[in-house]
């Protein structure tokens, strides 16, 4: 039982998904049991990669088995910054360097301009080349757009087709270019900073003290619910395995589990009848 919450149970859920309900395109074991034990508990699931839209990635879940969700359960950093993008300046126009799944979710919201954008917004996958560094440089320096990254991972972990584990560039090394030759600091949107947690506890109806955060990561996930004051569970199926230390400066998360299995059975020992015993 975490001693910064009382003895009531978190009424919502909020999981991250990579290395939480999945590697690469296989469900992790027991994440399909801890979902369906999920049914009756508001929950939504949070990820920092902005690669592929919240419909795409209801799809690959029921692919891997997973009941396909609402696309309004996911949220994606993509998603996340193309609505905060639009309550700073409404019909913006923004120079994006990333996969689709960005420059999908900006354009629902605003309008791609390489020659006046207000914003040069700096997201995961392919897209940064010397022509994108600099036309979005001059942007910075020389018209005053605001530099934006959709999440601040240095790397993230990827499988290619024959299932080998890769690490790719995250988010904060694909910004960092655009940081260092503009001398000023990005804005982030996704975990551990908090307007991607505000979304989704927004779309739930729930305070974040009333919330779990489910995550594989103790640097963005744990730490930036952490801050929020929401309950925390880390999970050890993803970067971070069983035993290995918490990077330093980290807080310990409220459960600190091998896997779901694990803390379903803590969370049924904390709160008897909440999510209904392991199976
Ligand atoms: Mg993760």
């Amino acid at each position: 039982m975490p001693t910064s919450h009382e003895t009531s149970p978190p009424v919502a859920v909020l999981m991250d998904m990579d290395g939480v309900l999945y590697h690469g395109d296989r469900a992790l074991p027991h994440a399909l049991d801890f979902v369906n034990a999920l049914a009756d508990v508001p929950h939504a699931f949070v990820t920092n990669n902005p690669i592929r839209s919240p419909t795409e990635i209801a799809a690959r879940l029921e692919k891997m088995g997973f009941t396909r969700p609402e696309p309004r359960r996911i949220i994606t950093s993509a998603e996340v910054t193309a609505e905060w993008l639009s309550r700073q300046k409404p019909d913006f126009r923004y120079f994006a360097v990333g996969a689709r799944g960005l420059h999908d979710a900006l354009a629902a919201f605003g309008t791609a301009d390489s020659e006046r954008a207000d914003f040069v917004v700096v997201g995961e996958g392919a897209g940064l080349d010397f022509g994108s560094l600099k036309t979005g440089i001059n942007l910075i320096s020389k018209l005053g757009a605001r530099l934006i990254a959709t999440n601040p991972d240095e790397s993230v972990d990827a499988t290619d087709e024959n299932g080998r584990h890769l690490i790719l560039p995250g988010g904060g090394a694909l910004v960092a270019p655009f940081a260092v030759a503009t001398g000023t600091t990005p804005v982030f949107i996704g975990k551990p900073y908090p307007l991607i947690y505000h979304e989704a506890l927004t779309r739930l109806g729930v305070a974040p003290e009333q919330c779990l955060m489910i995550g594989d990561r103790p640097d963005t996930d744990i730490q930036g619910a952490a801050a929020l004051k929401m309950y925390t569970a880390l999970v050890r199926t993803g970067r971070f395995a069983d035993g290995d230390p918490l990077p330093e400066g980290c807080d310990a998360a409220d459960w600190d589990t091998a896997n779901l299995q694990q803390l379903r059975g803590e969370l049924d020992r904390s709160y008897p009848g909440w999510l209904g015993a392991a199976g």
